[in-house]
Formats: structure tokens, sequence, C-alpha cells
């Protein structure tokens, strides 16, 4: 084994170890995931992790795989697996806290099972942000978050790949019971009410076996 793969080896194996809980949040772009999760991490102490967030730093800091990571952004494109999952483990290693937010991320069933395989770790649950495509699209032309992908031409393309990738990944987990739906459409307030009564009746229950 080469030092890459010991390396690698051992941020799964330490991870593993603390038995990180883990709730992703799917939704398509727009659909307000960004917005709660900051909400959550406030009241009920998670770390949030936004693979996208992830990506971008790792495009700013120069690194070996930053321009092919830019151009698959641009293009509303899944980035490869491997990238995406080693910057995940980084993240929940170096937060020191063991409960993630982990938000657009998976993608696909290729990123779904991958991370399963890689890091045996099974979420907790599954936040489904539902929000019709008008309401998205408004929002993110509404933002001016200064992102790339934020133009007309690629959210159609981001809309896309999500019907055709990230949905089979939100049906795989509803067929599991692991799925929490919330109406994304309504008013940020009325959202945070929603989630609140997941998180309190969801997670930090006692488990005895
Ligand atoms: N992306 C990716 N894999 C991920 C998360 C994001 O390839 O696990 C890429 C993909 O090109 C996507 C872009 O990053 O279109 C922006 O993702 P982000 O989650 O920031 O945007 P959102 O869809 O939530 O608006
Ligand atoms: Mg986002």
């Amino acid at each position: 084994m080469g030092t890459a793969d010991a390396a690698s080896k051992d941020v799964t194996v330490r991870l593993a170890e603390r038995k990180p809980i883990v709730v992703f949040v799917l939704g398509g772009p727009g659909s307000g995931k960004g917005t709660q999760c900051a909400n959550i991490v406030q009241h009920f102490g998670y770390t949030h992790l936004s693979a996208g967030d992830l990506l971008r730093a790792e495009c700013n800091s120069g690194s070996e795989n930053g321009t092919m990571i830019q151009n698959m952004m641009n293009e509303g494109k899944i980035v490869p697996s491997e990238v995406t999952i080693e910057l995940l483990q980084k993240a929940m290693l170096e937060s020191g806290n063991n409960k993630f937010l982990i938000d657009g991320f998976p993608r696909n069933e290729e990123n779904r099972a991958a991370f399963e395989a890689v890091t045996k770790i099974e979420p907790e649950f599954v936040l489904f942000f539902n929000c019709p495509q008008e309401e998205m699209e408004r929002r993110i032309l509404n933002r001016n978050q200064g992102r790339e992908d934020d133009n007309i031409e690629t959210i159609r393309k981001r809309f896309k790949v999500f019907e055709e990738s990230s949905l089979p990944v939100i049906e795989y987990y509803k067929a599991r019971g692991k799925v929490r739906e919330i109406d994304a459409a309504k008013s940020i307030e009325e959202v945070f009410d929603a989630l609140k009564v997941i998180f309190t009746t969801t997670v930090g229950k006692v488990v005895t076996t």
C-alpha cells in the first residue's frame, strides 16, 4: 500500500472510531439548505459541511484538482466521488464535533455508494427540502452570492442533474424509511419550525440497545 493510501485509510479508521452522527441535507439548488443548516447549527449543535463550499475552497486553495473541479462546477456536473469524500472526511475529523449536517451530498447513486463503502457511515436520516423549480430559480437569481454557477444557463443544467441524478438518491433512502421531507417553498421561519420538530423528535433519543 502506498503512503497516500495508508494516510487515507488512517483518516477513515480514525473517523469510524468516533461513530459520527450524520444527517444528509438534500434538495435542489436554491431550496434553502444552506440557510436552514445555519439555523440547525445554532439550535442543535451540529457542524455544517456543505460539499459545494468545500469544493469551492479546494479550488481557491490552488490544489492540483482545482481547475478540474472549477470546470465541472461551471457545467453543473458532479465532481468525482473520491475528491468530495476526501474533503468531507478531512473536515469531519478536523471539526472536533461528532454531529454533522452534510449539505448537498450525495448527489448521485455513485456518490452515495462510494461514501458508504469508504467511510462505513450510514446517515441517521435524510432531510429532503422539496421546492418547486420556479421558486428555486427565483431565489438563485436573487441571491447575488457572486457564484459563477448562479447564471440561468448553469442553473438549468443543475436542475436537470438534480432531477436525473439526485432524486434517485432520495428515492433510495425513502424506500428505507430514512427521509424526512419538508415543504421548502414556505418562509424561512415556517421551514425552521418544521425542522425543529424533526430535530427534537428524531435525534438525541437515548439508545438503549
Ligand atoms: N458539487 C459536486 N459534488 C458535491 C457537491 C457539489 O460536484 O457533492 C458541485 C456541482 O457541480 C454543483 C456545485 O458543486 O452544481 C454547487 O453545489 P452546491 O451544493 O454549492 O450548490 P446548490 O446546488 O446547493 O445550490
Ligand atoms: Mg448550498
